[in-house]
């Protein structure tokens, strides 16, 4: 028998959870389905910017996302050769933090957790099939535990992530071809090592990037960007690890140039990015997260888009009764979302691009004499708001 609800919700990542408590607290029946176990985990810096720090006190998680917070941060270090870094203070949520690291298997979980409380059907493990989209219902078929089902709704909300299939199967996807950039991350317990507990190091390589920050006794989380050209991304990985191994003394402790790259302990990888679909909603479907458009890791601003978007996705069905979803709410949606995340993700670009040239980086570092930085104004408007 097919069952009915007001919205599908598929992925269970920070866009999709808080899009899940927004539209129950409005009274939606809710059946959300994530693929991945329970604590899954994720190709993620895991830092939290103080914006998103803010999202999540005022979604009442204040005292829970301490308790699951392994780590703070205060400022970006970065570095664009042996002897060229530039320090950037990262901008005070109102409690004085400036940033917290939380482990992707802890803060999606807490999420859910809540997600599920609200009286949401959470489906996890299970996997989302999107079978028609027509002018009047989604149908999804959605398996669990070897158990089909298929769902009728008004709303089907793609939070499926970088490359969603939502958005292919609902004709939203960007005609640009993609990149072949990839996102990995990994962990590793060090003895004792020359990077700064309170910073998120930054190394640029003319192969990607590398972010490190602590995680507490001991325990370093990298996250990278690799820029990959051919169809083997291990290569291009290998490359950017050989490559900041050898350019920066303060990763010596790592040795991550001796690391076969499926080797390194708990690496978990996403991609391709940047990810920009041609529109994020129509009169069924609604993009959030990182399905809506993602550049790349570098400002550490994807948890906070992603919830943001859960909050304008609530916000543009404020005021309708529960399952009413046509083109005036999905036109809605699409205006706050350009108005509140488009235009940080075009500085995020142009910062973005920027990193592919460490030269230009090292270059404007040894140039200038002056306390301010010649990109702090970008910094400011991307990261360290
Ligand atoms: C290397 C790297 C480092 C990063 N570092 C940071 C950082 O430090 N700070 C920051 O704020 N952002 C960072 N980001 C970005 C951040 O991870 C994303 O922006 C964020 O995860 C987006 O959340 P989301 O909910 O849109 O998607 P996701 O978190 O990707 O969640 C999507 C979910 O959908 C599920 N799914 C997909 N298809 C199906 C299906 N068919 N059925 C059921 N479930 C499905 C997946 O299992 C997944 O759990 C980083 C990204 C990368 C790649």
């Amino acid at each position: 028998m097919i069952q009915t609800c007001d919205a599908i919700i598929i992925g269970g990542g920070p866009a999709g959870a808080m899009a899940a408590l927004q539209l129950a607290g409005l009274g939606w029946g809710v059946v959300l389905v994530e693929q991945g176990k329970r604590h899954r985990d994720k190709a993620c810096g895991c830092c939290l910017n103080s914006q998103a720090i803010s999202i999540l006190h005022d979604a009442g998680f204040e005292h829970e996302l301490h308790r699951i917070a392994c780590g703070e941060t205060r400022r970006i270090r970065l570095h664009a050769g042996a002897d060229a870094n530039a320090v950037f203070s990262l901008g005070e949520h109102r409690d004085g933090k400036a940033g917290l690291v939380v482990p992707r298997y802890r803060l999606d979980q807490m999420l859910l957790d809540r997600v599920k409380e609200q009286g949401v059907e959470v489906l996890q493990p299970g996997r989302a099939k999107v079978m028609s989209i027509a002018r009047h219902e989604a149908q999804v078929e959605i398996n669990t535990n070897d158990q089909s089902q298929l769902y009728r709704t008004t709303l089907l909300v793609g939070a499926d992530g970088l490359r969603s299939r939502v958005a292919r199967v609902a004709g939203l996807q960007g005609t640009r071809r993609p990149s072949r950039n990839i996102g990995i991350s990994f962990n590793l317990t060090l003895g004792s090592c020359d990077l700064d507990r309170h910073a998120v190091e930054m190394f640029i390589s003319r192969h990607g990037y590398l972010g490190v920050v602590s995680q507490g006794e001991g325990t370093w989380h990298f996250g990278a960007l690799v820029r990959s050209s051919g169809r083997d991304s291990r290569n291009g990985l290998k490359s950017l690890l050989v490559d900041v191994s050898q350019t920066y003394p303060s990763l010596g402790a790592c040795r991550l140039d001796q690391y076969v790259p499926k080797d390194l302990p708990g690496i978990q990888g996403a991609g391709l990015m940047p990810c920009r679909p041609r529109s994020i909603a129509n009169e069924r479907v609604a993009l959030v997260g990182d399905a809506a458009g993602y550049v790349d890791p570098f400002t550490g601003d994807g948890i906070r888009c992603a919830l943001q978007g859960g909050l304008l996705l609530g916000d543009s069905v404020k005021g309708q009764r529960p399952g009413h979803w046509t083109m005036k709410q999905g036109t809605h949606y699409r205006s706050s979302w350009k108005r509140e995340i488009r235009s940080g993700l075009r500085v995020c670009s142009i910062l973005a691009f920027t990193l592919r040239y460490p030269a230009l980086w090292r270059f404007m570092m040894k140039r200038t004499d002056r306390e301010r930085h010649p990109f702090q104004g970008l910094f400011e408007r991307v990261i360290a708001t």
